[in-house]
């Protein structure tokens, strides 16, 4: 009789909740895999680490093809001139973590000071430069998805600092007949700061004209830019996802 009443009351909306088990909504399907978190410069244990150190400059090479010409010491740093670099293992979706700093003393002016890039897929470039106390169009200034999004503030540290980039990018789809099946989506944090979140990109970066998706692999590889001006990378490191 009482289990009667217990099922004519748990039919009624009122104690429809009263009547679930908390068990119902437990989810045991995936257990997550343990990942030692990073301490310090130390990244995380399912990193694959892109640049600690000088042997770390085999995993790149130049965007003209041939070995990688920068400085590669303690610090990788640019050598103007000897173009962009790419790594040699192609990535989709990532998080990726990036050290960088434009030189102290540095001269010049809106894009024409400490100016290099990080290209997700070789064509998706977070911006890099001294944007400290440095007016550009917002939309080029450090951290912005160059000419696509304006970063929700100004986290950049005076030139000579090192600053962080966290970036977790999310790679277009393409259906089979290379139309754009979903866009490629961005969140970045600089130094700590929330200043891209989830945005929308709108293709492959360009520096002039509007941007249009085309297809492309799943996986390329990340370039960073030569822009003619000696900044310094450490620490990279990056997870796929
Ligand atoms: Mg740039």
């Amino acid at each position: 009789m009482k289990r009667i009443v217990a099922a004519i009351l748990c039919t009624s909306l009122a104690y429809s909740v009263a009547c679930q088990r908390p068990e119902e909504t437990e989810d045991w399907s995936r257990k997550p895999e343990k990942v030692t978190p990073g301490e310090g410069t130390k990244p995380p244990s399912d990193a694959i680490v892109l640049y600690g150190g000088p042997e770390d400059i085999e995993k790149w090479e130049s965007e003209r093809k041939g070995p990688a010409r920068w400085d590669a010491g303690e610090v990788l740093t640019i050598v103007p001139g000897k173009g962009g670099i790419r790594t040699k293992q192609a990535f989709g979706d990532v998080q990726l973590h990036v050290e960088w700093r434009v030189p102290a003393g540095v001269e010049g002016k809106g894009q024409d000071r400490g100016n290099s890039g990080i290209f997700l897929m070789g064509l998706y470039e977070v911006q890099v430069l001294d944007s400290y106390e440095n007016e550009t169009y917002y939309n080029g200034q450090a951290s912005s998805i160059y000419k696509q999004h304006i970063p929700l503030v100004n986290a950049s540290r005076p030139p000579g600092k090192w600053q962080t980039y966290d970036i977790i990018f999310r790679a277009p789809r393409f259906n089979s007949d290379g139309t754009l099946a979903e866009p490629a989506f961005a969140t970045v944090i600089h130094n700590g700061v929330l200043v891209q979140n989830h945005v929308e990109l709108l293709g492959p970066t360009r520096y002039i004209g509007k941007p249009a998706y085309k297809a492309h692999p799943e996986k390329l590889p990340l370039m960073i830019q030569d822009h003619d001006h000696t900044d310094s990378f450490r620490n990279i490191w990056i997870r796929e996802l």
